[in-house]
């Protein structure tokens, strides 16, 4: 039978909230198997009302929890199964630093984010920028087909040659076709990596980050490099670089370089299970880190950009600046196969502030102007406008067509839905 948890049970005050936000549902429905998610969709549709869907919680817009809607909890769906020599199949409640310990004795990995609590749902439904993406593409690319239910309450298979709309929907874009139930990767013979921290002290922000960005474009695949920057009048950086191989002397040549980066006050570098790479706490969702971020994909950390994100850091409003390597292996898949379309960026760009005040969006608004796209799972503003920051105009086109065939009543419609009116300025 399907567990519901109301607010008078034992279980209520651990499920109720997120990662970002506090909530306080009227039922938090948790079922056990696809077929019961079947059963939760058709319950949260009798009863009406806000619908929330849940992976693991860590959502950045802080959309899967409400107040006084349905949530329909996927956390049970958590397996994860090795299929054969390197196909995997993994629950959408499972998080990434769970599936990197399961995976690591069978020798594989799966190039997820830094966080290890996030879930499998919420990333491998639109995108998957992680610290082996240059070497091994977006995690959705390197799924191969995945468990969905749509909003008439059938369950399909997707691949390549299943629902191939369906499937292409998912990578990028599931959130707007249905609550995907399991999900079937082909990891990569990676289990092992070289991971460095470096910690900087950036005397000229603008001047170091163009040479960062140089950097990264030009290291070697196996290089994946995430700089994460705390604001200031002389901002400190740390980064997590990754060379995705146990190579240690060309691990040692590839990170080289970075140790070489003006104003570098400390290194770490080593060879560990890429399962020690995503950072995993298990802690208890209590709302706990309400973000507030503005994001954008850059082609390139050239002097505009970097002089843009120099500003910002000085500016007061912004507490830290992320930049996630993209490029790579993620850009050899065409624009046009995944609903995820933003293939030619090398850059992942995230501001975050304590609050979404009008003068973060101001302080923002110029790198935003130099942005060329935007992944949506980085975004805290809820701006149908920024749809189309997220989807190209053909992309966009394809998903509002598949979304009228498979959801026409919008059901699935809490997250960036691809049916809002926008301002049609692609940037
Ligand atoms: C600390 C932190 C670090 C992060 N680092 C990275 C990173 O390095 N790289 C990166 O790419 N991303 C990163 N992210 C973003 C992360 O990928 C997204 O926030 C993701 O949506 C979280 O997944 P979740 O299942 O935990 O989220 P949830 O909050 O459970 O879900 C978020 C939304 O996704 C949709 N969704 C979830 N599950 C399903 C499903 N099974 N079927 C259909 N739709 C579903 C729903 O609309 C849901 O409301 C990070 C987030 C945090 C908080």
């Amino acid at each position: 039978m399907l567990d519901i948890v109301r607010a008078a049970d034992p279980d209520y005050a651990s499920l109720q909230h997120v990662y970002g936000a506090t909530g306080a549902p009227a039922a938090i429905l948790r079922p056990r198997t696809a077929e019961e998610v079947v059963q939760a969709l058709a319950a949260a549709q009798e009863t009406g009302g806000e619908l929330a869907i849940r992976s693991g919680g860590h959502g950045i817009s802080s959309i899967s929890t409400n107040v006084g809607g349905t949530v329909i909890d996927l956390g049970r769906l958590d397996g994860i199964t090795r299929l054969s020599d390197t196909m995997v199949r993994l629950g959408p409640g499972a998080h990434w630093g769970h599936v990197a310990q399961e995976l690591y004795p069978w020798g594989l990995a799966i190039s997820s984010g830094d966080s290890g609590d996030v879930g499998v749902g919420g990333l491998g439904t639109t995108g998957g920028i992680g610290l082996m993406g240059r070497s091994h593409g977006l995690t959705i690319d390197r799924l191969r087909s995945a468990q969905l239910v749509t909003a008439d309450g059938a369950l399909h298979r997707v691949s390549a040659s299943e629902e191939p709309d369906l499937f292409w929907a998912v990578r990028g874009a599931g959130a707007n076709v249905g609550i995907v139930t399991s999900f079937e990767f082909e990891a990569a013979a990676t289990p092992v990596v070289a991971q460095a921290t470096i910690v900087y002290q950036l005397n000229d922000a603008a001047e170091f980050l163009e040479r960062w960005g140089d950097l990264v474009e030009h290291s070697p695949r196996e290089i994946s490099a995430f700089l994460y920057i705390g604001a200031g009048a002389v901002p400190f950086a740390q980064a997590t670089v990754v060379f995705a191989s146990d190579d240690a002397d060309a691990a040692r040549v590839a990170l080289a370089p970075f140790t070489e980066l003006p104003g570098m006050t400390g290194q770490r570098a080593q060879i560990v299970p890429y399962a020690a790479v995503p950072l995993t706490t298990d802690a208890p969702h209590t709302g706990q880190q309400r973000a507030f971020t503005h994001t954008g994909l850059a082609d390139h950390l050239d002097r505009d950009v970097s002089r843009g994100l120099g500003q910002l850091l000085a500016e007061g409003s912004t507490q830290m600046v992320q930049i996630r390597s993209a490029g790579g292996a993620i850009n050899d898949v065409p624009p046009d196969a995944t609903a995820y379309a933003h293939r030619h960026q090398n850059f992942s760009v995230t501001a975050i502030a304590a609050g979404d005040s009008p003068r973060f969006a101001a302080a923002w608004e110029p790198v935003h102007a130099l942005m060329t796209g935007m992944y949506l799972s980085f975004e805290s503003g809820r701006d149908p406008g920024r749809i189309v920051e997220a989807f190209p105009p053909d992309t966009l086109s394809r998903l509002r067509a598949i979304k009228a065939e498979w959801d026409p009543a919008g059901v699935f419609s809490q997250n960036f839905d691809v049916t809002r009116p926008s301002s049609e300025t692609a940037l």
